[in-house]
């Protein structure tokens, strides 16, 4: 598979070499266990945590940002829950808290998140929204002594671990004005209840439940930077977690390819191997070319983050390659792709979220076709 980009920094570039090796050596033979038990992975998280990773966003260098990038993409190759948990906590809780909060948010916050002391989430679907921050239902009313919130979040990764959410929410201030905020709310607050864990058909050992607010009551100071600009905020935020999907989705499809290929090049009993048939290399070569493309053209957006129509096409492109590959590889290898011995069928479950989290590859349809439609 593509090697990873060469980086300017050689200090980066050993960092970029490590995660390579460890994914080889000890994520690829772990993650079949976690997909089965579907238990939270906590020592390999252990790993970023102890080797810093998270303070890659936090240092505002493009290049920090792409090592972290290119991290979920090489762990998504081999265990992509992992893949999600890492992005979950870098993109929905840190990467917010260091844009958008205040010196005093980021003291609090910061340091326990980029630790690993804690673990954040983001709080912005609800029922009927497909993540779209003017659908908001959740309603924080504002009163002298702060503001008093209300609500259902549902689908929040980390949530069943948190200590903290970013929770997006409509406003109503004391001067009557209707505005939208992200609230960062802890989860031992009153009022607020996280639902068990659900059980789901990919990414097994990420922890998603349901956030249900009910009359929480946190200080003005609790608002995400102290300001209102709660759709500006999620829109910055969604881009780069839609770019982490990406990644993420063109890491599962090295995978499933690399996988497949591997039984592909066995020698056979009758001394043949099921790459030695021309159908199957035409179709490989095909595939190979779409995760190679694909590749190059999330990293050309990546130098450009907060292009919203570039950044829902290489989320839609990404999310269509990985169903593709992995679909493939498992009929291209036919009964022991199938088998749960072969690791491939967990990559099409896994795929198959690429598609739906960090808003659906309909919305990201909708969002390349919005300048015709309201032109
Ligand atoms: C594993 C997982 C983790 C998640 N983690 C988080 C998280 O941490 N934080 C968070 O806020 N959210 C999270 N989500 C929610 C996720 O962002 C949403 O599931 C996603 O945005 C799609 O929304 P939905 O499920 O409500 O789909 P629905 O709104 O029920 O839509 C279902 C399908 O219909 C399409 N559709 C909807 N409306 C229309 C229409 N008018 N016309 C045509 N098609 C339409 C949608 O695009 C979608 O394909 C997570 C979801 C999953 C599965």
């Amino acid at each position: 598979m593509a090697a990873s980009m060469r980086l300017n920094n050689p200090e980066l570039q050993r960092k970029l070499e490590e995660v390579e090796n460890y994914t080889e050596d000890t994520i690829a033979s772990i993650a079949r266990y976690y997909d089965e038990t579907e238990e939270f992975p906590h020592e390999p998280m252990e790993y970023f945590f102890q080797n810093d990773f998270f303070s890659l966003l936090t240092s505002n260098s493009e290049e920090d940002l792409t090592v972290f990038l290119e991290t979920i993409r090489i762990v998504s190759s081999k265990f992509a829950a992992l893949g999600s948990i890492l992005l979950t906590q870098g993109f929905y809780a840190v990467v917010p808290l260091h844009q958008f909060g205040t010196d005093e948010q980021k003291a609090i916050y910061l340091p326990d998140l980029i630790s690993g002391t804690s673990y954040g989430g983001f709080g912005l679907s609800e029922e009927n929204d497909s993540g779209d921050p003017t659908y908001i239902h959740t309603l924080a009313v504002e009163t002298p002594f702060g503001w008093v919130i209300n609500g259902n979040k549902k689908y929040i990764s980390n949530a069943p671990l948190a200590s903290v959410l970013l929770v997006a929410a409509r406003t109503k201030s004391l001067d009557g004005s209707d505005g939208t905020g992200i609230f960062i709310v802890e989860t031992d607050r009153k009022g607020l209840t996280v639902t068990e864990p659900m059980e789901k058909t990919g990414i097994t050992s990420l922890q998603v439940a349901s956030v249900q607010l009910q009359q929480i009551e946190v200080a003005h100071d609790a608002l995400l930077g102290n300001t209102l600009e709660g759709v500006d905020q999620v829109t910055f935020t969604m881009n780069l977690m839609k770019l982490s999907v990406a990644m993420q989705a063109v890491g599962i499809a090295q995978g499933a390819f690399a996988k497949g290929l591997e039984h592909m090049s066995v020698v056979r009993k009758f001394g043949n191997r099921l790459i030695d048939n021309q159908s199957t290399q035409e179709k490989m070569a095909d595939m190979k070319t779409s995760i190679y493309s694909a590749e190059a053209f999330v990293r050309m957006v990546m130098t450009d983050t907060q292009n919203s129509i570039e950044v829902a096409m290489a989320k839609l492109l990404t999310a269509n390659i990985a169903l593709e590959v992995t679909e493939s590889i498992i009929q291209l290898t036919g009964g022991y792709g199938f088998m749960k011995d072969s690791d491939i069928e967990r990559y099409i479950r896994d795929a198959n979220v690429t598609s739906i989290y960090g808003g659906s590859s309909r919305s990201q349809r909708r969002m390349i076709t919005e300048p015709w439609v309201n032109s």
